[in-house]
């Protein structure tokens, strides 16, 4: 069971939740809002067009940006899987025109409801009111020529300070669009600060400026059915039909936010061509004219227009055409009728800029695709770090598309499954007897490489802790093993250090002392605290790049461990050291004592009953005898590397 933390209660993040629960991991979300999905709320016009029932060729048409890397994770989480989701959890769904699906009750309150009950039924802990201001990573050295991270996450920072400890993040924080919503771009900056590329981005979906200010005029004005051709410099940069508004500084509708969605970039200085009549070719339009004309000898061309194109757009079709609109119907030239034609096919305006990201309905650009692997949604570059939604460099057209977008990365992000974590996690073991220098080299390796030491001295020394607290001696076999089976230890890691505690409580100071000490070699024989420590470091090494050092850690707890060392020296040289390490602390030490001394512990270890010292048949002897600790730790580190590659 892998702690995820997913950052952003919106479409995505609340599908990534309630994927990574139902693969049974610990999963927290954090949405810095007082309430989940405040974005859904107004999609769709408050009634959330959810996905689009079309088949999976028009779905990719409708991706504009990088579907291609979205076809993994469609694949694993479709429309029509998406359809399912919300009915089989208790919401009908319609589709309408244009293959729009939406909840039965045209509320979007309830796409939210589904997921939010959901979470609540596969215990995702949600936190609102929670900002998170940055998340942390260790280094981390990669196993060879696939694994290209060089860091790894570790947690979470919140804005008050707090850090929540992660194995994995899915970054689901959305993009710029609607910042009232919560979605104010921190994504980026997470993606940034870990090293990936953000492209450039720009508001899509979104209405259109004009020059012309008899735009405010018509603001409110929706043409239906009409064509509209963007042209810059002889160039089409888009064409389409449909549904067009006049807004207060120039137009909007369906097909400008396709425009916008397609080509946003370019369309400023662009002029956009409105064929009010895209039904009637040339000539028809013109015997139409003809006819319109010779029926209305008598009335105003801006009476006549009337019966053709809105009436509030008549005088200004006719000044793009140059006519009066005062002109009767019997006077008009063919020459005139040629320029009203021209006009009515061709009406212009010229655009001036895109609609800021407080209207628009998406944002293009965002965390590079090529810097994440499509089949996971994991960055290539930090492992466990994972992105999910609008916030990645991809976007899709209207019509349920960007929702989709959300679901699919989501639930994809969301799969975070136990093989997937025990394989990735690498384990170092290094057994020895005492005095070979284990824990001052396991620490310094683990440094290297950015794994984590697992401190199995501390842990025995918790339990000493427990017994000590409730009067036990350390002669008594029984009571010792009844205490370390109730003593409830756990490990948490804050900034790389480990922290032991007991029953909850933080007990790293507190179990440094000489009494906590004798208690826990003595206790550490007993076969049911040796146990039960060994399933906790089991459970630490089996999600975590971990290096541990014991007596038993390559033949009794990580039997499966990828790098197994025996670390040794002669008896002399460890009661040398010993004696050195004495003198350092002012203790005057007899070095026959000392040597005698090891050289009994080392049989001690080698004949207990229970998981004694020895070497593991796959392990590397190194023998430290002759050698400095900057030669030892170099050592490790070419073992490490050789047997890692020669697993890949
Ligand atoms: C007006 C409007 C209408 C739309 N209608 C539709 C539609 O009908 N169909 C469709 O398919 N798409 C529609 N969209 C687009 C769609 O809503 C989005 O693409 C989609 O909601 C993106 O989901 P997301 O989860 O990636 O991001 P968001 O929905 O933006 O969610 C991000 C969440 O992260 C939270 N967050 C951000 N930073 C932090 C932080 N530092 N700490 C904690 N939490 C944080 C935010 O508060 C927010 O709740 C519409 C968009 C708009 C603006």
């Amino acid at each position: 069971m892998s702690r995820v933390v997913v950052i952003g209660g919106g479409a995505a993040g609340m599908m990534a939740a309630v994927s990574a629960a139902e693969c049974g991991n610990r999963v927290t979300l954090l949405e810095k809002n007082e309430k989940l999905g405040k974005k859904i709320y107004i999609t769709g016009k408050g009634r959330c067009n959810f996905t689009n029932a079309c088949d999976r060729e028009e779905f990719f048409d409708k991706i504009v940006t990088n579907p291609r890397f979205l076809y993994s994770a469609f694949h694993t989480f479709s429309n029509e899987d998406a359809i399912a989701f919300f009915e089989d959890r208790g919401m009908p769904v319609k589709v309408e025109r244009g293959n729009r699906a939406f909840p039965v009750s045209d509320h979007a309150s309830d796409v939210t409801k589904v997921l939010s009950d959901e979470m609540k039924r596969l215990g995702v802990m949600v936190r609102l009111r929670c900002e998170v201001s940055g998340i942390e990573t260790v280094p981390y050295r990669g196993t060879g020529k696939k694994d290209t991270w060089n860091a790894a996450v570790s947690g979470v920072r919140l804005s008050h300070g707090e850090t929540v400890p992660a194995d994995v993040i899915i970054v689901a924080t959305g993009g710029l669009s609607y910042p009232s919503t919560g979605s104010t771009g921190d994504g980026y900056r997470f993606a940034e600060k870990a090293g990936h590329t953000v492209t450039k981005r720009s508001p899509s979906l979104v209405s259109l400026s004009a020059q012309e200010p008899f735009c405010s005029e018509l603001a409110g004005l929706t043409l239906r059915n009409v064509g509209v051709r963007f042209v810059k410099q002889d160039e089409t940069l888009y064409e389409d039909f449909g549904e067009l508004l006049f807004t207060h500084k120039g137009v909007s509708g369906p097909v400008v936010l396709s425009a916008t969605g397609k080509v946003s970039g370019r369309l400023t200085g662009s002029r956009l061509l409105i064929n009010l009549k895209p039904a009637l070719s040339e000539e028809q339009l013109d015997a139409r004219l003809v006819r319109e004309f010779t029926g209305g000898a008598s009335k105003q061309l801006r009476t006549i227009l009337g019966a053709l194109v809105p009436s509030a757009m008549a005088d200004f079709v006719l000044k793009q055409a140059g006519i009066e609109p005062t002109v009767r119907g019997a006077e008009v030239t063919r020459q005139m009728r040629a320029s009203l034609s021209s006009a009515l096919r061709n009406f212009t305006l010229t655009i001036t800029g895109l609609g800021g990201y407080q209207e628009a309905v998406v944002t293009k650009g965002g965390v590079s695709v090529t810097e994440i692997n499509p089949k996971t949604m994991e960055s290539k570059l930090v492992r466990g770090l994972r992105f999910a939604g609008e916030l990645l460099d991809v976007d899709g057209l209207t019509g349920g598309f960007n929702l989709q977008i959300a679901w699919s990365t989501g639930y994809l992000a969301g799969r975070i499954k136990e093989q997937e974590a025990k394989a990735m996690s690498i384990n170092i073991a290094i057994d020895g007897p005492a005095g070979a220098g284990k824990s001052t080299i396991a620490k310094a390796v683990a440094k290297r490489l950015g794994y984590i030491y697992v401190d199995t001295g501390a842990m025995y020394r918790t339990i000493a802790l427990y017994l000590l607290r409730k009067g036990i001696k350390a002669d008594d076999t029984e009571a010792i093993g009844k205490a370390g089976r109730e003593a409830e230890v756990s490990i948490d890691y804050v900034n790389g250090e480990q922290q032991v505690l007991l029953f909850g409580e933080n007990v790293s100071g507190l179990i440094r002392t000489e009494e906590v000490g004798n208690m826990a070699s003595a206790s550490s024989v007993n076969k049911d605290i040796r146990d039960k420590m060994a399933d906790l470091q089991r459970e630490l090494a089996r999600t975590k790049n971990v290096v541990m050092d014991g007596r038993d850690i390559g033949t009794n707890v990580l039997p499966n461990a990828q790098v197994k060392v025996y670390l040794t020296a002669s008896v002399e040289v460890r009661a040398m050291r010993r004696v050195k390490e004495y003198e350092q602390k002012g203790i005057r030490a007899d070095y026959e004592q000392v040597a005698k001394d090891i050289e009994e512990r080392d049989y001690r270890d080698m004949h207990r009953e229970h998981a004694p010292l020895c070497r593991a048949a796959d392990a590397v002897l190194l023998d430290t005898s002759d050698m400095t600790i900057e030669e030892v730790e170099d050592a490790m580190i070419r073992i490490i590397e050789e047997k890692l590659s020669a697993k890949q």
